[in-house]
């Protein structure tokens, strides 16, 4: 049995916290090691932590446009053009979408907004829709609402029920300066320890292909393991109209699998998401990615438009897999919504707001 084979077994056996990987094994599963042993491997926690379910997620852009932040991968950034601005949806608008949500299979509903980080005004705001969501609907909530360090905020959330909270770290300490200029890793990392301090679990993920190295990849997999990051979603860069990246990657369906895998062998317990890029670059091979992660967005992404709920349930089923559905949801309950693969396709406000009062 190899280093990988031990601690991937150990990662597995309750209360046991396997021994760090090193950065060295994390630089051989990008690239030379066997891709079928990483993938086996990297099936086997999925399969221990997670059976045969995938969790579903439907993102809300509940406050779009308007950014004053220049994150260079954002449709949104400050500079952007063309993007439908608006102001925090009113609850019932919300409220609405999630009734959607959940009769789209969602298990977790995830309300994110555009900006620096939220005022107080906003974060009672919040407080009270997530109360409402969860009371309603029993849905898994998570916030994704920018920097947030102050301990008051993280404590009314975490007192409103919240689930999770979203931040992720996107690139290395290293590179995180040529991806945007408006804000530091440090902000990141020091929103991610205020709620984690306050009981709220953590999502935080990855952009990858935003001109990084395999080292940078690494460094970001091991964070999100020091963090204690519960959830991870594994964006894969998609050079968005607007977007300000210099040397973006492009990658194989293969190099998708490994960066999936390399999260899922760092962080064995982890939900990993596939998120923003799925249907582009991994095309026939989701079904694959699945035997690594067991999540996955619906129906689109912070920008840009996905595939449907339908054709979503449909891929699972044909992988050999099960939606983990909430409480009460049947898969019969699947709609019909309107379906746009098209990686560079944007979100239109008729996809934003389909609940909006004229
Ligand atoms: S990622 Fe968020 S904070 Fe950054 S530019 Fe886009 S909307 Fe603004």
């Amino acid at each position: 049995m190899d280093r990988f084979e031990v601690w991937t077994e150990m990662g597995m056996k309750e209360g046991q916290t396997p021994p760090a990987p090193t950065s060295e094994e994390g630089l051989s599963i990008l690239a030379d090691a066997p891709l079928d042993r990483v993938l086996d491997l990297a099936e086997r926690a999925r399969k221990h932590f997670f059976g045969n379910r995938v969790r579903a997620h439907i993102l809300n852009n509940i406050k779009n446009g308007n950014c004053p932040e220049d994150c260079g991968y954002c449709a949104q950034r400050r500079t952007a053009e063309g993007i439908p601005q608006y102001t925090l949806k009113p609850a019932e608008e919300i409220l609405e979408e999630a009734r959607a949500a959940k009769k789209n299979g969602a298990y977790r509903y995830c309300l994110v907004t555009a900006g620096r980080g939220p005022s107080r005004r906003q974060i009672e705001s919040f407080s009270k829709v997530i109360r409402q969501i969860k009371d309603e609907l029993g849905l898994e909530v998570c916030l994704s609402a920018g920097i947030l360090t102050d301990p008051e905020s993280a404590k009314m959330l975490q007192e409103a029920g919240l689930d999770r909270y979203n931040h992720n770290l996107n690139t290395s300490e290293e590179h995180y300066g040529d991806i945007c200029q408006s804000h530091t890793y440090g902000d990141r990392v020091g929103t991610l320890e205020n709620l984690h301090g306050h009981g709220v679990h953590l999502c935080s993920g990855v952009i990858a292909g935003m001109g990084e190295t395999d080292r940078d990849l690494v460094q970001v997999a091991s964070e999100l393991r020091r963090l204690n990051v519960v959830s991870i979603p594994v964006n894969f860069f998609l050079p968005v109209p607007g977007h300000a990246i210099e040397n973006p990657r492009t990658f194989s369906e293969e190099q998708c699998l490994r960066i999936l895998a390399l999260f899922r062998l760092f962080n064995p317990s982890a939900e990993v998401r596939i998120a923003a890029g799925r249907e582009y670059y991994l095309k026939t091979r989701q079904g694959d990615a699945l035997k690594v992660a067991n999540s996955l967005f619906i129906s689109g992404y912070l920008n840009v438009k996905g595939s449907n709920a339908a054709e979503t349930a449909q891929m699972i089923a044909d992988a050999g897999f099960e939606m983990e559905l909430s409480e009460g949801e049947a898969h019969g309950s699947m709609v019909a919504s309107e379906s746009n693969p098209d990686a560079f396709a944007l979100k239109d406000i008729s996809d934003l707001r389909p609940f909006a009062r004229s």
